[in-house]
């Protein structure tokens, strides 16, 4: 006799909760060996680690440190669906758990996620429950989500370790997206809302940013600082320019392309009694739709180039990749969200707007229907020194069981709903479309040729 969906669920529940203390530690082992991206060694050995005694046979190595687990469901063929988790961490040199080394830390909550996909892989392993579900779940530990260190990615990119400088680019352009259907995954948030916000639990949003990501490399002349300035040419000047120029284009942004453009200077001179040669400027465009990012772009570019020919300097501008606007399936949104009410309490769930930041997830989100949402466990602000999750139990565990419960509807009943979201989706781009545009946005112009 065919167990019921709720039965289904309690069985993956109960597992979930059953592992519990040993989920959560994992992921408080992961907050101490943070690594960023394309150098989560340990972290991916921590995933292979649970893969083995969970009995997940698994592909490693992929784009560097990439791990991908499948599980087949015994109740016949159907959709795949991709549960992910991220092994990456962020840079922020003062961190309280940063490493003191590297400075790496976990300032965005990667470290709930890999905690979290391995506890929705334990619920759904839980006896008694593969045999009611059709299809396969694949448990996708991705490298490289944070878009850092681009210096370094493009150093891999050089020698032929990468073509893209997100781990899920390069899944997809490996192929390890080829057998998905369908892909989710929860990510960290905060409860420092904004002022007029009320933070929830588990919150869907509405989608966010994509951008492109960029170099430029500001070439001068060194001379004495002091005794002969003149006869240099002062590459800090011309990149201060270009970023003042740049400042000068928002007023032409519009409201509704969201547009941001953050430049950082990574190198500004090398010694203070010499005129620069060499200053570097790394900065993403990002915005809303892929048109309003490429707009936006020509203008940086202009700015770049106005900087430069001001001093008399050159510019070399290195385009490195994208990241798409997130779009989140509606459909399993509301899946989700029937779960997570069940879990937290109505109250206790919310929606929120557009937003401002960017995830690779956005290039899956453009191939398959695709959901991201946030559980607010943390403090402080994202990406910052204070950032620090407080409640694992509900980002590892509660989060969990809500994505595991939602695979549960989507593949029980001979993955009857997966099969209804999957064939009435069209996807923005097909993989070969997507490799296309991104590879379009590597390339590098040095101004005056
Ligand atoms: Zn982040
Ligand atoms: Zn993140």
């Amino acid at each position: 006799m065919a167990a019921t969906r709720e039965e289904l669920k309690a069985l993956v529940n109960q597992e979930i909760d059953r592992r519990s203390e040993s989920l959560i530690q994992t992921a408080l082992h992961i907050m101490k060996n943070p690594e960023s991206g394309f150098k989560e060694t340990k972290t991916s050995y921590t995933v292979q680690g649970w893969f083995k005694d969970l009995g997940i046979a698994y592909t490693d190595n992929l784009a560097i440190t990439g791990l991908k687990g499948v599980v087949n469901g015994k109740a016949g063929d159907g959709p795949t669906i991709a549960v992910i988790g991220e092994l990456d961490s962020m840079v922020v040199p003062g961190h309280p758990e940063e490493d003191p080394v590297t400075h790496a830390a976990h300032a965005c909550g990667h470290h709930i996620q890999i905690g979290n996909m391995l506890a929705v892989a334990a619920g759904l392993l839980a006896p008694g429950v593969l045999e009611e579900l059709s299809g396969r779940v694949v448990f996708m530990a991705v490298p490289a989500e944070e878009y850092i260190e681009l210096e370094f990615r493009n150093e891999l990119r050089k020698q032929g370790k990468l073509e893209f400088l997100t781990g899920k680019g390069e899944f997809i352009r490996l192929g390890a997206f080829d057998d998905v259907d369908l892909a989710v995954m929860t990510h960290s948030g905060s409860l420092d809302s904004d002022p007029g916000e009320v933070a929830r639990d588990l919150v869907i949003g509405a989608g966010s940013n994509g951008l492109v990501a960029k170099r430029a490399e500001f070439i001068g002349h060194a001379s004495h600082a002091g005794g002969s300035p003149w006869r240099g040419v002062n590459a800090l000047n011309a990149a201060t320019l270009a970023i003042q120029a740049i400042h000068m284009q928002r007023e032409t942004f519009k409201d509704e392309d969201s547009i941001r453009v953050h430049p950082i200077i990574t190198k500004g001179g090398s010694a203070v009694n010499a005129v620069p040669d060499a200053v570097h400027i790394e900065t993403y465009v990002r915005g809303r739709s892929l048109d309003a990012i490429l707009e936006a772009n020509s203008k940086v570019d202009r700015s770049l180039r106005a900087g430069a020919m001001a001093v008399g300097a050159r510019v070399r501008i290195i385009n490195l990749g994208e990241m798409l606007p997130l779009i989140n399936s509606p459909e399993m949104a509301s899946i989700y969200r029937a779960n997570a009410e069940t879990l937290v309490g109505a109250d206790n769930v919310g929606e929120r707007g557009h937003g401002g930041g960017s995830t690779d997830m956005g290039d899956v989100s453009h191939l398959m229907p695709a959901l991201h949402p946030h559980v607010n466990a943390a403090t402080g602000q994202g990406h910052g020194v204070d950032y620090l999750v407080q409640d694992y139990q509900l980002a590892v565990v509660t989060a969990a069981k809500a994505m595991a419960n939602m695979v549960v509807d989507l593949l029980s009943d001979g993955a009857k709903s997966a099969k209804e979201i999957v064939g009435n989706h069209t996807p923005l781009l097909t993989k070969a479309q997507y490799i296309e545009l991104t590879q379009g946005l590597y390339g590098e112009e040095l101004f005056p040729k």
